[in-house]
């Protein structure tokens, strides 16, 4: 397909002009017209950019591009080796940052209600832009280390931290990745347990001044869903090559 018609389709899809963010969202580096393979990944690393070169992919897609809003604007270092690896290969690269932690399907949030079975998340409606915080009742009550069990067998990996209350956990909130400030708002709209990628030293006064059982999971490991589920998509609708590469992070 055309990398324009790539292009608007994303836009429309995750109806990037709706959300304000950090980053540009869209293209971000300009390659080849035409795009037959593309790969998908949670960071637009080197690591990740090499692999797609061995892959001789048109287009990498990912949640975490370049060109955020505190960082120096000049191309030095490391950020010259990237962008001059994929000028070099003529890929394209696109990021999703916000659009894709709230899409309703395609988004890190709703896609990890998926991996850990809990049907119809809701956002929650404090928080701002609409599906940046979700949450849902359990299928069934669970305690704190039941839960804690539960997502590290769906995500295959150890929790960073986990810090119980001694109530059953009927509902649960989750932000992916560095959503550990909105426990307070899960707090307040009666969350039982809360869940984000990262932690931070206030995370844990929280959870243990509201009585919220919280689940630091990953920030990488939180956000390796919905890029991937974005790349399915693509490849079924449009008939491209799609590889999901998981380049491992421990944070
Ligand atoms: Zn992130």
């Amino acid at each position: 397909m055309q990398r324009s018609e790539l292009q608007n389709y994303l836009s429309d899809l995750l109806q990037i002009d709706r959300i304000r963010d950090f980053c540009p969202n869209g293209l971000q580096i300009e390659g080849r017209e035409q795009v037959k393979t593309i790969v998908t990944g949670v960071t637009a690393s080197q690591a990740l950019v090499d692999q797609a070169i061995a892959l001789k992919a048109d287009a990498i897609l990912v949640h975490h591009g370049y060109f955020w809003k505190n960082e120096p604007a000049v191309i030095t270092g490391m950020k010259k080796r990237r962008i001059q690896a994929l000028l070099k290969a003529d890929i394209n690269l696109f990021g999703y940052h916000l659009p894709l932690d709230v899409h309703p399907e395609f988004g890190n949030n709703a896609q990890l209600a998926k991996l850990f079975g809990w049907p119809q998340p809701q956002a929650l409606l404090s928080a701002e832009p609409e599906g940046v915080v979700m949450g849902c009742r359990l299928p069934a009550p669970m305690n704190s280390v039941e839960l804690g069990e539960h997502l590290e067998s769906c995500l295959q990996r150890t929790l960073t931290v986990r810090i119980d209350n001694d109530t059953p956990i009927h509902n649960v909130a989750w932000c992916t990745g560095g959503g550990q400030g909105y426990i307070d708002q899960a707090a307040a709209a009666g969350f039982d347990a809360f869940i984000s990628g990262e932690i931070s030293e206030q995370t844990t006064h929280s959870a243990q001044e509201q009585g919220v059982a919280y689940f630091a999971a990953g920030h990488h490991a939180t956000e390796r869903y919905g890029i991937k589920a974005l790349g399915e998509h693509l490849a079924n609708r449009f008939d491209l090559q799609h590889h999901f590469i998981d380049i491992d992070n421990p944070a």
